[in-house]
């Protein structure tokens, strides 16, 4: 073995033990909240179901004391936290929606609370309205970056291993410019010790700035992107088509479901495994996917969660409505909250030891829905299950509906498209909306992203 392998195994083993004091000592409700979730999710899980129903009864009893929005939610029920006693209770109270959290801003805060408990943010509207809420900085900044760092551990990633990440988010952490010289101030101790996080917003990932991105990839030693799956894929391409994309250690891909092609595709140009995260800004890490990659496991720690079929529970085994209430914010509690998303709760368990239960996803919002003249409304899935099945032609898609009687199917092939193909794809969407409308395949270079940095599968006509 030469020096410098041995110097390094030795860094590993004391970097561990280094980082542990680190936390406890400077970190402490962080390094605790690992502990207890470890612990939990190694439970039985009737184990935890039974502790994940006494943080909710906790929860609703804090939210219904302490804001004037949730007394008058519960009275408008006729109940007090007290009637809840099983799952089904549950039902009786209202679901609650983004429309819900911007109408009632201030009365859902909390009453008496510490404006250093407060932390101001707002999601990244995929909807395309914003909207404004708080996120618990004591509770919940502790326990979501715990859940983080043991899901890291779930997909072999463990957090003494120093990996520099490249983040891809409108808004990253340390974002570098990318006309300047990298900022880079004096190192701390923590610095030296833990991973790097360098950030670049997604509107930069063009391909005037990939010589530059791939400079700073390779000068600050990233070794792992974490980011929206959109802008990984098109920084895939990107590398991939200068061919100067560097060796990585994992991707995580958030915010936007991920076509089957687009994560083989990451996957083979980065050399690496490809994860996907659960999550929105409001209610992050809801679920990971482990080594066996067989699905969400989804966090009942942090999270409490319904799968609705109308106003009733849907079926085991079937697709519901995910609603969900967090369990950390007590500043701004969100309780049986429509998140706007799709599920499929699985039985059985999984490879890997973590007894959190599994969610297949379908990686599309309900609100993503095209509606044809005929009346039949066409889910994102449905596309997605078709552009999957066209994988060998078609890279990424975006199906836009121009008029009430027309669809746009704007396509990056994988490589030259025939006619023949191009007639395929297009008769195969005639199928799927029943010939009602008119189809045009358009095969395009770049798919525009929104303004909050992501992009969308389907673009429905505006709802009237
Ligand atoms: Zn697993």
């Amino acid at each position: 073995m030469s020096v410098n392998r041995t110097r390094l195994r030795q860094l590993r083993q004391i970097r561990r033990p280094l980082l542990e004091t680190y936390w406890r000592l400077f970190n402490r409700r962080f390094y605790a909240s690992c502990r207890e979730q470890r612990r939990v999710r190694a439970l039985p899980l009737t184990e935890i179901r039974r502790l994940q129903w006494q943080r909710l009864k906790e929860l609703l009893q804090y939210a219904y004391e302490n804001t004037d929005f949730y007394q008058q939610y519960f009275a408008s029920a006729k109940l007090t936290p007290a009637d809840i006693q099983r799952p089904e209770d549950l039902l009786q109270l209202p679901v609650t929606d983004k429309q819900t959290y911007r109408t009632h801003c201030r009365k859902i805060l909390a009453r008496h609370l510490r404006e250093a408990d407060l932390i101001p943010s707002n999601t990244s509207g995929s909807t395309g309205q914003p909207f404004r809420f708080y996120l618990d900085g004591v509770t919940e900044a502790a326990n979501t970056s715990a859940a983080f760092a043991l899901n890291k551990e779930a997909m072999g990633i463990v957090p003494w291993e120093k990996i520099n990440e490249l983040v891809l988010k409108v808004e990253p952490p340390n974002r570098i410019d990318l006309t300047g010289i990298a900022r880079r101030g004096s190192l701390s101790l923590k610095e030296v010790l833990a991973s790097e996080h360098i950030g670049i917003c997604t509107n930069d990932i063009t391909p005037a700035n990939i010589s530059a991105i791939a400079e700073i990839i390779q000068r600050r030693k990233l070794r792992a992107i974490y980011g929206y799956a959109s802008s990984v894929f098109s920084l895939a391409r990107y590398l991939s088509d200068r061919r100067c994309a560097p060796p990585m250690r994992y991707v995580i891909a958030i915010a936007e479901g991920m076509l089957k092609q687009q994560r083989g595709y990451i996957s083979e140009v980065f050399g690496c495994p490809v994860y996907q995260d659960y999550g929105a800004s409001e209610c992050m890490r809801m679920g990971f996917e482990c080594r066996c990659r067989s699905g969400y496991h989804m966090d009942l720690y942090n999270y409490y969660f319904e799968h609705l079929d109308g106003a009733k529970y849907a079926k085991e085994g079937s697709v519901g409505e995910i609603v969900v209430t967090n369990l950390n914010n007590y500043v701004f509690p969100f309780i049986r909250y429509r998140i706007g998303d799709l599920g499929e709760p699985c039985t059985g368990e999984c490879g890997c030891g973590i007894n959190l239960p599994i969610m297949r996803s379908l990686g599309g919002r309900p609100s993503e829905i095209i509606t044809t003249p005929a009346g039949k409304d066409i889910t994102v899935h449905a596309f997605t299950v078709l552009f999957e099945y066209l994988d060998r032609y078609v890279r990424q898609f975006q199906v836009v509906q121009s008029a009430r009687d027309a669809l746009v199917a704007r396509i990056i092939p994988t490589g030259e498209m025939s006619d023949a193909v191009r007639e395929h794809i297009r008769n195969e969407i005639l199928n799927c909306v029943e010939k009602s409308m008119t189809v045009k395949v358009e095969c395009v270079d770049e798919i525009a992203t929104e303004v909050t940095g992501k992009r969308r599968l389907i673009v429905p006509l505006p709802r009237e």
